[in-house]
């Protein structure tokens, strides 16, 4: 098929529905002509998954649940013994518990910490060592993150400081396999409506807060992160490698918040 991504082939991990940012992606990524493979955490969102992965042909599907490294070696075997080799690969998984994603940081326990940084920070590293071992003719890897990473925001907490520790691991796997031609960037996403976006508080709040002081003045859409991953993903991005790349309609340029959110 003809298109950007004609001829490539990839893994996307993290898809749960219609509304996750790895369907976005996969959308823009398939429109283009990939093909794709994809992953899911577990039994329960197999039956949302399926049809979903068959609307962009016949896609191979993994259950995968990144906190066990037994499953996810299994996963890369069992891609390897189909594809042998793969072009790019998303990871758009993140994961704490909702209890601590409101009220303060300095609460936060010592086992979801771990769990935290263990499922939103480790599993991308791990996923990236075991695709890279799939790109003899180099590739591209790609992770998601957000602006809390960068600044406080409202119950994003412990979040926030795996998205931190997320953003400098793209930088260190950037350069350790840069010399292999593999590029490794990741999205800083506005705020879009999720299911993992549903356990942060007062999420709705903070949408209209982006909405009403983002230079754009609106929220960003699943499909515009999938535009920006089709460039990072593509030949478009050859150049770039260790980018954090903000589709957050600007929010991140502005200093001083003019428009105050009305009581919603
Ligand atoms: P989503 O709920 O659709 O996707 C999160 C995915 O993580 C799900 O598919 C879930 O199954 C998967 N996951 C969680 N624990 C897992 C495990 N142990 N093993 C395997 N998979 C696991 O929500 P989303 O908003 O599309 O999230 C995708 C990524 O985008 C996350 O990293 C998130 O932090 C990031 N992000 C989201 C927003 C937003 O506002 N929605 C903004 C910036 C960044």
């Amino acid at each position: 098929s003809a298109g950007l991504m004609a001829g490539k082939k990839g893994l996307i991990m993290g898809l749960a529905n219609d509304k996750s940012i790895a369907w976005g992606i996969a959308q823009a990524l398939a429109s283009q002509g990939a093909e794709l493979a994809f992953s899911y955490q577990g039994e329960a969102l197999k039956k949302r998954v399926v049809p979903l992965a068959e609307k962009l042909g016949t896609p191979r599907l993994f259950e995968c649940d990144v906190a066990d490294m037994a499953s996810v070696d299994t996963m890369f075997d069992d891609l390897k013994a189909q594809w042998g080799e793969i072009d790019f690969l998303v990871h758009a998984i993140g994961f704490s518990d909702k209890n601590e994603l409101r009220g303060r940081y300095v609460d936060t326990s010592h086992a979801n910490f771990l769990m935290t940084m263990d499922i939103s920070v480790y599993s991308f590293t791990a996923v990236a060592k075991r695709a890279a071992a799939m790109m003899p003719a180099g590739g591209s890897l790609l992770t998601l993150t957000y602006y809390g990473a960068e600044q406080v925001m409202p119950h994003y907490n412990v979040m926030g400081i795996a998205k931190a520790a997320l953003e400098a691991s793209v930088m260190y796997i950037a350069e350790d396999l840069g010399k292999d031609g593999i590029r490794c960037n990741a999205i800083s996403a506005g705020p879009i409506k999720t299911l993992a976006a549903s356990g942060i508080g007062d999420f709705r709040y903070i949408m209209k807060w982006n909405e009403l002081n983002s230079p754009l003045r609106r929220n960003v859409t699943q499909e515009e992160v999938g535009k920006a991953a089709l460039y990072l993903l593509s030949d478009l991005g050859s150049g770039t490698t260790g980018e954090i790349l903000h589709v957050d309609a600007g929010y991140h340029v502005v200093g001083m918040k003019a428009v105050d959110a009305p009581d919603i």
